[in-house]
């Protein structure tokens, strides 16, 4: 954790769910409607396809509604992408962006990664801006190395605390049930918060560095007990109201 900075537990649903997913929804945003959310964030990025229904079913809870990925460009001839615009016609407050599966499906670059973090900026949204190195690139002792690269080429100039957070997810963690240890974690993250801090200045010491790769209800207190990680980015964990309420509520040992 960071102090004074304000959790985010985020939920990342990938291309699972249809409309009957939402009871899921609907257990969430009961689930988090309690004393925790006055310390802790929560968020679920279903497929855009229930975008609008989910922000519908979560307007009376503090449960937020996000979107997986948006398109560089604001409007125009882009076949099958959403905007960032669209997302906030919805209700959605923040967007994944540089996902590894987006970078690896759809060969996005950092420099994508950057346009589609601005975008998300002129459209009001959070970009959740995700960065992490390969299996390869860590047993070649290059992952501070990428983390660096990736932190310089996808987080735009003027990024602030409050519409940029970053994800740190170990591309070999994620869905593989593999974690890298509590002190490579820490490593990490306290390397990513230096840079931050070094280019952002105050917005970089506050802005939200999250862990994702693997995190369940069984490890996440441990996961989120760490310096410097200011919440989670879970997949799938987070398809199933109780197991992502189980990694929400682990701040309820945290912030006590
Ligand atoms: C993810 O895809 O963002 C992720 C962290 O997945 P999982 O939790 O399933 O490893």
């Amino acid at each position: 954790m960071t102090p004074d900075v304000r959790p985010l537990v985020a939920g990342n649903w990938k291309m699972n769910g249809t409309r009957a997913a939402l009871d899921q929804i609907k257990a969430m945003a009961a689930g988090v409607d309690g004393p925790l959310a006055e310390k802790v964030d929560a968020l679920i990025c279903p497929p855009a396809t229930l975008l609008y229904v989910a922000t519908a079913l979560s307007t009376d809870s503090p449960l937020m509604i996000g979107a997986q990925d948006c398109h560089q460009n604001a409007a125009g001839a882009h076949t099958g992408d959403i905007s960032a615009d669209m997302i906030a016609d919805c209700f959605g407050t923040h967007v994944i962006v540089g996902h590894s599966e987006r970078r690896s499906d759809h060969a996005e670059t950092d420099h994508l990664v950057r346009a589609k973090a601005q975008a998300a900026h002129a459209a009001d949204l959070t970009a959740i801006i995700c960065i992490g190195e390969t299996a390869e690139e860590r047993k070649s002792g290059q992952t501070l190395d990428i983390l660096k690269r990736q932190l310089a080429l996808s987080v735009p100039d003027g990024a602030t605390a409050e519409d940029t957070v970053i994800a740190y997810e170990p591309v070999w963690a994620i869905g593989t049930g593999l974690t890298p240890t509590v002190e490579d974690i820490e490593a990490a993250h306290a390397f990513m918060r230096a840079e931050l801090a070094s280019r952002f200045q105050a917005a970089g010491r506050t802005m939200r560095i999250l862990y994702g790769g693997s995190v369940k209800p069984g490890n996440a207190r441990e996961l989120m007990a760490v310096e410097n990680v200011d919440g989670a980015l879970v997949g799938g964990a987070s398809l199933k109201a109780s197991d992502f309420l189980a990694i929400y509520n682990a701040y309820e040992a945290l912030t006590a």
